[in-house]
């Protein structure tokens, strides 16, 4: 398994680690299989997406801003970050790849990437390999 460690610098950043599960998938022996990406953070998730214009990040940053605004959560009462948890959950803390040939297959303009919800923080990521 490999570790791949972000440090998120604001409140709310989409980091791309395509490079990195790519180098951890390399250095397995794997020819076929599967590539699972996990976070095991409660306000991050993973997501497979474009990153080659940067709007789509932002259009998706926004979109779930304005379906769970600030502010108004339960959850603010403990560690005011409601808003945080619930756009985690709607994204999800995993993504699974299909690795054909040794490499993993993402379409043309599909990039893997961790969103933080709650940065600034040191953020992991898991990358298991079968
Ligand atoms: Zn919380």
């Amino acid at each position: 398994m490999g570790v791949i460690t972000k440090a998120s610098t604001k409140k709310q950043e989409i980091i791309d680690i395509t490079k990195e599960i790519k180098d951890i998938v390399s250095e397995s022996s794997i020819k076929q299989g599967f590539c699972l990406v996990y976070t095991p953070h409660a306000t991050c998730a993973v997501i497979i997406n474009e990153n080659y214009d940067p709007n789509v990040t932002q259009d998706i940053l926004k979109s779930l801003n304005n379906l769970v605004p600030e502010g108004k959560w339960l959850h603010d009462k403990v560690d005011n970050n409601g808003a945080a948890h619930i756009k985690a959950a709607i994204l999800g803390p995993s993504e699974i790849i299909p690795i054909i040939n040794g490499k993993l297959a993402l379409g043309q303009w599909q990039n893997c990437m961790l969103a933080d919800f709650d940065g600034p923080k040191q953020r992991n990521i898991f990358v298991e390999i079968k």
